[in-house]
């Protein structure tokens, strides 16, 4: 069990698109486990490979611990693709662990559809709304380098400014360990 330091705003690897998993192999499993341990030290309810360090085309999500999520278990989402999307949208409050203490609301689509390897190599395609979908859509945004002030109008985004600027001096207090 390892928990890696969070990466945050201002790291360059948060804008980095990631590389495709060639093999599911011990060494990835290895860092898959390091996300999960990341994540739910963070008390976070996803987490992209970027987020720690890593390059990989990968997210986990746990919802396990929310309330009317209790049965879903968590998953891992190897070389994700998002196949469908809604035009219906919903805004949602969200938060992210590279954004410390920052909330936004967030408009994206309600339903999504997703095609994903496994740990066992099979390749799955699902469906998810909601906060699944929520949750998806902001992981998959890491992986082609997109966090939230990305996704918020101009406006929204003047008004992120100053704290997206704090968090990049590490002018913050939070009980998880991030990046230096
Ligand atoms: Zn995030």
């Amino acid at each position: 069990m390892a928990i890696l330091p969070i990466t945050v705003y201002g790291d360059k690897i948060l804008r980095q698109k990631a590389k495709p998993v060639k093999s599911i192999d011990d060494n990835l499993i290895d860092k898959i486990r390091n996300m999960f341990d990341s994540m739910r030290n963070a008390n976070g309810i996803g987490l992209a490979a970027n987020q720690i360090g890593y390059t990989e085309s990968v997210f986990v999500v746990d919802l396990e611990g929310v309330e009317g999520y209790e049965k879903f278990k968590p998953m891992v989402f190897i070389n994700p693709e998002i196949i469908l999307q809604s035009d219906e949208t919903k805004i949602i409050e969200e938060g992210c662990l590279s954004l410390p203490l920052l909330r936004a609301e967030v408009e994206r689509p309600e339903k999504i559809k997703i095609r994903y390897l496994d740990t066992d190599e099979n390749l799955k395609e699902i469906e998810a709304d909601d906060l699944f979908a929520r949750v998806i859509l902001h992981e998959y945004d890491h992986l082609i380098g997109k966090l939230i002030p990305d996704r918020v109008n101009e406006e929204i985004k003047k008004q992120l400014q100053p704290e997206l600027e704090k968090i990049k001096k590490r002018e913050i207090k939070i009980d998880y360990p991030i990046t230096e």
